[in-house]
């Protein structure tokens, strides 16, 4: 049972391809698909969108007029937040980390073509000053709602649980089948909602969610943002087999780097990616995320001749902000 509203966004099902020519960089051990969620819409697509139709849903029900969020400087998922509030009609406030730059690049340019008031809250890059910026918002007589960091909490992770039933019948209606699911995890709301969409749409796929941000949020580690997330959802959603708390773990050591830091590695699964396949990844999430992938096949860490999947998150904006370093 799904208790939650939905303000429609994106454009789904998002595609679920086979990659033909990656499988030569393994000697074909292994087939290779693709979830395209960098096609979901809004304003260049992302995973944003499928927890923001749950978001907006749930703020237009409120009667609000306003939505607050916060991210880093190149946050996908502001960028989709302002991108969702310009189509529902929502005046949008974006806390961003760090300061002013002198000229605003990637998706911190396509916020402000978007039309959100952005505000530099220099460190702070997760949301330490949403509740007072909502007060700040009321004392004008405005009706702001609180979207968190990442957008993740159950509201959100609806999205995703709505994905995973998505996921299930292309594969179904393709005769596929994929043993592992590779991802990006930084806030946990995708992970948190595809869990709580494996377990009630009985889909067998081994999550493997690859750690971007070593440092948790508000004190709170990715992994028990998740189970924060799968305790409530076990609950509002009636699931017959819950989610186990001991089946939320995370692949790391691909972080050590720090957010946002771009090294070789996320270099060569961009590269990689973009030149076999023509497909685009972006440097904070899908290329760090892709790049663990690529190391698990070429140290048979899975178990040849298997399929593994790729989820794509999205983040191609980002690109135009690293120019430096990737248009060397
Ligand atoms: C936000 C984001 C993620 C991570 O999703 P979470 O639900 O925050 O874990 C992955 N990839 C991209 C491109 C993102 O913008």
């Amino acid at each position: 049972m799904n208790p939650f509203t939905k303000y429609e966004l994106g454009f789904f099902p998002t595609p679920l391809q086979e990659l033909h020519n990656l499988p030569h960089l393994f000697a074909d051990e292994y087939r290779i698909f693709i979830k395209r969620d960098d096609h979901t819409g809004l304003a260049t697509g992302g995973n944003k969108t499928r927890k923001l139709e749950y978001l907006l849903g749930d703020a237009m029900a409120q009667g609000v007029d306003t939505i607050i969020t916060a991210g880093a400087q190149q946050s996908n998922h502001c960028r989709q937040t302002a991108a969702a509030c310009a189509r529902a009609g929502l005046s949008c406030h974006l806390l961003l980390g760090g300061d002013k730059p002198d000229q605003f690049t990637g998706n911190l340019l396509l916020s402000k073509l978007l039309g959100a008031n952005i505000h530099f809250m220099g460190h702070q890059r997760k949301g330490e000053e949403l509740e007072n910026m909502a007060a700040r918002l009321k004392r004008k007589n405005l009706r702001p709602y609180i979207i968190p960091y990442g957008g993740s909490n159950l509201t959100g992770a609806m999205g995703y649980v709505e994905a995973a039933g998505e996921l299930r019948e292309q594969l179904r209606d393709k005769g596929e089948s994929a043993s592992h699911i590779f991802f990006a995890s930084s806030s946990g709301g995708m992970q948190a909602g595809l869990l709580l969409g494996m377990a009630m749409h009985d889909l067998k796929t081994r999550l493997m969610p690859v750690q971007i941000d070593k440092e948790g949020t508000a004190g709170v580690s990715l992994q028990e943002s998740v189970i924060n997330i799968i305790r409530e959802g076990n609950k509002v959603l009636k699931i017959r087999k819950p989610v186990e708390e001991s089946d939320v773990y995370a692949i790391s050591g691909y972080d050590d780097a720090g957010y946002g830091v771009l090294t070789h590695q996320e270099e060569e699964a961009i590269h990689t990616l973009a030149e076999r396949e023509g497909i685009l990844l972006d440097p904070v999430y899908t290329g760090r995320a892709f790049y663990a992938m690529l190391h698990h096949l070429k140290e048979k860490k899975i178990t040849p001749g298997s399929n593994v999947l790729f989820w794509h998150t999205g983040g191609i904006p980002a690109n135009f902000s690293y120019a430096g370093q990737l248009g060397r």
